[in-house]
Order: C-alpha cells, then sequence, then structure tokens
C-alpha cells in the first residue's frame, strides 16, 4: 500500500515541486513504484516530469471532477521512472467548481485509493496557497514534506502552514502528521543559513531530514529539459542529495 505525500508550503519559488519531482526520480532510481502528482495548474512539475502539460489527454482535473479515473488518467514517464498525474491551467477552474460538489476536499483521496496497491509512494506537488487544491492533497495524505530556505523568515511563514495542517489533522484526516522539515537551497557559507538551520533543529528536533539539498544549479537547469535533476545530471551535488533524501525517506517510512 503506497504512503501518500504533500509536498506543501504556502510561498511560491522555495523548492516544492524542484523536491517533488526529483524525490519521485530518486525513490525511482532506489527501486520504488512512484506516482507523482501535480496539484499546481502552473503544471512545472508535470513538464518537469517530461509530460507536456498542453498535450495531456486526460489531468488531475478531469479526476477531480470525477470524470476520469486516476489510472485512466495518469502517464508513464519513461525518462523519468516514474507515473505522473498531470496538471494544467484547466486545474484552476476546479476550484470554483468544486464549491457547489460534495465531499469536495476528499475528492482526490477517494480517487487514489483505488491506486494504492500500484505504487510504494505517491508524491502531490502542491501550489503555493492554502487553497482547495492544497486541502485536497492534504486530505489525501499521510504526510507532509516541507521544502524550507533558512531565511530570516522562514520560521514565521512555517506558522501558517502548521495551523492548517493542525485544523485538517482535527477535523478532516487523523492520520495526517509533518513528516519533516526539508532544508533546501542551503549555502553553507552563509552564515544566517547556518544559523536558522540550528534554530530549526532546536525548535523541530528529528522533524527536521539529515539531508540536506544543497544549492546547485543544475537542479535549476533540468527543468528545461524537462527533467529532474537526478536524471539530467546525476552526479551533480544537489542531484546526489535528492537520492539521499530517497533514501533517508524510505528508511523513515518504515518507522511510521
Ligand atoms: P516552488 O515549487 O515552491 O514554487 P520551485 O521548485 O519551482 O519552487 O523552485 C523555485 C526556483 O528555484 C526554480 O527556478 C528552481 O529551479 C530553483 N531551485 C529550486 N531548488 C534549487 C536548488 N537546490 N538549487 C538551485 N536552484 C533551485
Ligand atoms: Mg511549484
Amino acid at each position: 500500500m503506497a504512503k501518500i505525500f504533500c509536498v506543501a508550503n504556502q510561498k511560491g519559488g522555495v523548492g516544492k515541486t524542484t523536491t517533488t519531482v526529483n524525490l519521485a526520480a530518486g525513490l525511482a532510481k532506489v527501486g520504488q513504484r512512484v506516482l507523482m502528482v501535480d496539484l499546481d495548474p502552473q503544471g512545472n512539475a508535470t513538464m518537469g516530469s517530461g509530460v507536456d502539460k498542453r498535450q495531456m489527454a486526460l489531468s488531475v482535473y478531469d479526476v477531480l471532477l470525477e470524470s476520469a479515473s486516476v489510472a485512466e488518467a495518469a502517464v508513464f514517464s519513461e525518462k523519468c521512472g516514474y507515473h505522473v498525474l498531470g496538471a494544467n491551467r484547466e486545474l484552476a477552474g476546479a476550484e470554483v467548481e468544486l464549491v457547489e460538489v460534495e465531499r469536495r476536499e476528499k475528492r482526490l483521496k477517494t480517487a487514489l485509493a483505488e491506486v494504492l496497491d500500484n505504487y510504494d509512494f505517491v508524491l502531490i506537488d502542491c501550489p503555493p496557497s492554502l487553497s482547495m487544491l492544497t486541502l485536497n492533497g492534504l486530505c489525501a495524505a499521510h504526510g507532509v514534506i516541507v521544502p524550507m530556505q533558512c531565511e530570516y523568515f522562514a520560521l514565521e511563514g512555517l506558522t501558517d502552514l502548521v495551523n492548517t495542517i493542525k485544523q485538517v489533522h482535527a477535523n478532516l484526516n487523523k492520520d495526517l502528521a509533518i513528516i519533516g522539515l526539508l532544508r533546501v537551497m542551503f549555502d553553507p557559507r552563509i552564515t544566517l543559513q547556518q544559523q536558522v538551520s540550528d534554530q530549526l533543529k532546536a525548535h523541530f528536533g528529528d522533524k527536521v531530514f539529515d539531508t540536506v539539498i544543497p544549492r546547485n544549479v543544475r537542479l535549476a537547469e533540468a527543468p528545461s529539459y524537462g527533467l529532474p535533476g537526478v536524471i539530467f545530471d546525476p552526479s551533480a551535488r544537489g542531484s546526489q542529495a535528492f537520492v539521499a533524501f530517497a533514501s533517508e525517506m524510505v528508511a523513515r517510512i518504515g518507522k511510521l
């Protein structure tokens, strides 16, 4: 049975999509069966997994509106080694269309239940908001992975997300937990980053993943080739860090 994880942080540009696609590719590399779900209408995780968001016959939008199953809408990315349930601009409309329907926040959970035996991991890339789409991700998930940059306001920004997760846990999804905080785009030469990193560990203890993802230009270049860095340049430091992170996740799951 697959474990389902949301990669969430209501801030944009913090590394959610980079984390989702590289963790997916890293997990596939270490032999895990992975489904990557793109819940962001920007479709960056879709494109970054080698799937053209403009050419998709079916997407996560059709799944949320119950006009297609996950099995029908997901495609296998040969280059990346995992399945992709893609998103494009159409998904922005789902927000409005779901307002009227029953159990609207459980649509993704219900749809994923049918395919859980086919995968070891389902990773959900969330949009930079605490919207109905993110809520669908949080309702479906066992845990949340929070990528964050070690900057001055990082801890402050976490409060909203932590409160949302607590509310979802209390009212909608008893399984939900923060699995961990992932330090990304890390530059150890910057004293402030080192200080914030130490604060994070003091505050959140073992909720902070051991693996640290360095700032690495190869990770930023990879999406323009429609690939995760892990596939585009496996030898890059950032790629190696994501494969290490995949192994750390596999080890943690054993303890969940
Ligand atoms: P989000 O999904 O949270 O908006 P992205 O994953 O799209 O964030 O990352 C924002 C930008 O930062 C992108 O241009 C991405 O390529 C770049 N980026 C992310 N992680 C790294 C990293 N470890 N090193 C260098 N650039 C990175
Ligand atoms: Mg993104």
